[in-house]
């Protein structure tokens, strides 16, 4: 018979569901599926400081990322640039508010808390500063991870607005490429996460509180 305590020790493959004994495995190792060749764990190497210096290179990118002109606009001669954030206020003030919200979420405060949400956990792991909480925040930043990709997605939205509204011509600024080497910075800080040795620390220490 299958108690509570054994089901925590058991791990589903993510693809077949066939379900295993959890192996324990050393840094660099990984375990598959026997049914389908699917990872079922990896064990990643020095990802506490992976993560954390990733994350820190993706804050410092944050603000000019967010505050550089993105792109350039000529229209009948004129030269004028926008930020991200100014493309917001832009479009709040052409009436899409629809379109401003959606692009504050998805490409600045989804992405911004997302990074700082790797950063603190990864700080919380080098630095030992591990709380019960923490179960709940790494849960919430798991369920923040599918809305990652729609930033990409806005970004497209914006550009072909001015396309659209204006007959425009488009130049890009240094602000798009330093918005690129945040999302590479975000991404890679994320990638690095060994997130499944995150649940089973917590779980260990605070799952039954
Ligand atoms: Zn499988």
């Amino acid at each position: 018979m299958i108690d509570a305590a054994n089901i925590k020790q058991l791990i589903a493959c993510q693809q077949c569901d066939v379900l295993y004994e959890r192996p324990q495995l050393k840094q660099g190792q990984n375990a598959k599926c026997t049914c389908c060749g699917s990872t079922l764990i990896e064990r990643k190497v020095d990802w506490i400081n992976h993560s954390f210096y990733w994350s820190i290179a993706g804050l410092l990118m944050l603000l000019p990322a967010i505050l550089l002109p993105i792109m350039g606009v000529t229209l009948g001669g004129q030269y004028d640039d926008a930020s991200l954030f100014e493309c917001v206020l832009a479009l709040i003030d052409r009436g899409f508010y629809m379109i401003a919200v959606l692009l504050f979420l998805f490409a600045l405060a989804v992405p911004t808390v997302r990074l700082v949400g790797v950063f603190y956990l990864t700080y919380s792991f080098k630095y030992q500063y591990l709380r019960p909480c923490q179960l709940s925040f790494f849960r919430a930043f798991h369920h923040l991870d599918n809305w990652t990709m729609l930033n990409v997605f806005m970004l497209g939205i914006v550009v072909a607005m001015y396309k659209l509204v204006d007959d425009t011509e488009l130049s890009i600024n240094l602000g798009l490429v330093t918005y690129t080497c945040w999302m590479i910075c975000s991404t890679l800080a994320v990638q690095y996460l060994d997130q499944d040795e995150i649940w089973q620390t917590l779980e260990q220490r605070f799952g039954d509180q």
